[in-house]
């Protein structure tokens, strides 16, 4: 299996491409940016939270500890004394950092249910549960987050089964075939719980109309293919060579497409100076 700094960079390099693409596409405010790239980030290293001495472990419950400590204290604040908030944040996050861990590992098997595409379902379906619900962001935003987890996750079981093949020998490591499943069929409890877990999920998140929208916006993907490739020079330096220069797209809002067609012909007769 691909170690986690090799899960934590390709997850990195994926995440960060598409919120590339999100911020071109300008559907969502760039505050909302951070937030949804690291749950893609995050999604990248989740199939692994069921290894015990694992970082991804580790710190998935280390951090999830602070994030339910916090908002027990948020949500408590001003209903108890300055004392009792201390026991309540302290015990929280006591309970989920050492508790809750021992529980899930005890109960989970490595490369078991979590590292299946029904888990990265499900932890997308949470993601936007706890978007929309904890963090209060839109529930477009909601959804565009689950995606993000949703990719991630793919990353990770993709790029596992990626490293059973052992690349020296020619041949299939043992561990071939049970990074990238569906669901766990060795496992059918841990499964049916999983399933369950994905429906109550989906119960609880917002409605996705808003993202399907606005995935399947023509507008959205014109516009993106619009500003694919520069139009006139590389980070204003570098002309752009009238081989590869962008065709005009149908966009009518468009103005300069129109230019660049025009002097298409002279660009091929004569190379741009620019060039060396
Ligand atoms: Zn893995």
């Amino acid at each position: 299996m691909a170690n986690f700094t090799t899960h934590i960079a390709v997850g990195t390099l994926v995440s960060g491409s598409l919120a590339t693409l999100t911020l071109a596409a300008n559907v969502i405010a760039p505050e909302n940016l951070i937030p949804i790239t690291l749950a893609g980030v995050l999604g990248s290293v989740l199939p692994d939270i069921d290894l015990k001495e694992s970082r991804p472990s580790r710190a998935m419950f280390g951090g999830l500890a602070i994030f339910f400590s916090f908002s027990v204290l948020f949500s408590a604040a001003d209903r108890l004394s300055i004392v009792e908030l201390w026991m309540l944040w302290l015990g929280t996050l006591l309970l989920v950092r050492y508790g809750l861990r021992n529980i899930f590992h005890n109960v989970s098997v490595h490369r078991g249910i979590w590292h299946s595409i029904l888990a990265g379902l499900f932890s997308a379906a949470a993601t936007a549960v706890v978007f929309a619900n904890v963090l209060d962001r839109h529930e477009g935003v909601a959804w565009l987050a689950a995606g993000f987890m949703f990719v991630g996750f793919l990353v990770h079981l993709t790029l596992d089964e990626i490293y059973s093949v052992d690349i020296e020998d020619k041949r299939l490591k043992s561990s071939f075939g049970t990074a990238l499943k569906l669901f766990d069929r060795r496992h059918p409890y841990a499964t049916a719980g999983m399933a369950a877990a994905l429906g109550l999920a989906i119960w609880l998140a917002p409605s996705p109309n808003v993202f399907l929208t606005g995935l399947s916006s023509r507008d959205m993907w014109a516009g993106l293919n619009e500003r694919m490739l520069p139009k006139e020079s590389w980070f204003g330096l570098v002309k752009v060579p009238s081989l590869i220069a962008r065709t005009p797209s149908p966009a009518p809002q468009d103005i300069t497409t129109g230019a660049i067609t025009k002097e298409a012909p002279n660009n091929s007769a004569a190379p741009p100076a620019a060039s060396p």
